[in-house]
């Protein structure tokens, strides 16, 4: 029964040498392809999350006041 490798590369599904420089990818392009998709996914996440809080800056007033005063 041989040893299988322990990991499998999250970038291609290749199969990670146990003693790969570049664990747990396969290469060092796997590892900077994942890490560039994190990052993207990150920084677009944190841009709409700063927009949002930004756009609303108040409460909006009870419609039934409004109505009230008519
Ligand atoms: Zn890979």
């Amino acid at each position: 029964m041989s040893e299988s490798s322990p990991w499998i590369c999250p970038a291609c599904r290749a199969a990670v040498p146990r003693d790969g420089a570049w664990r747990p990818f396969c290469s060092e392009r796997c590892k900077m392809v994942d890490l560039g998709a994190w990052l993207l996914g990150h920084y677009r996440v944190a841009a709409l999350e700063a927009d949002e809080d930004d756009a609303t800056p108040e409460p909006e007033p009870p419609p039934d006041d409004d109505d009230a005063d008519r």
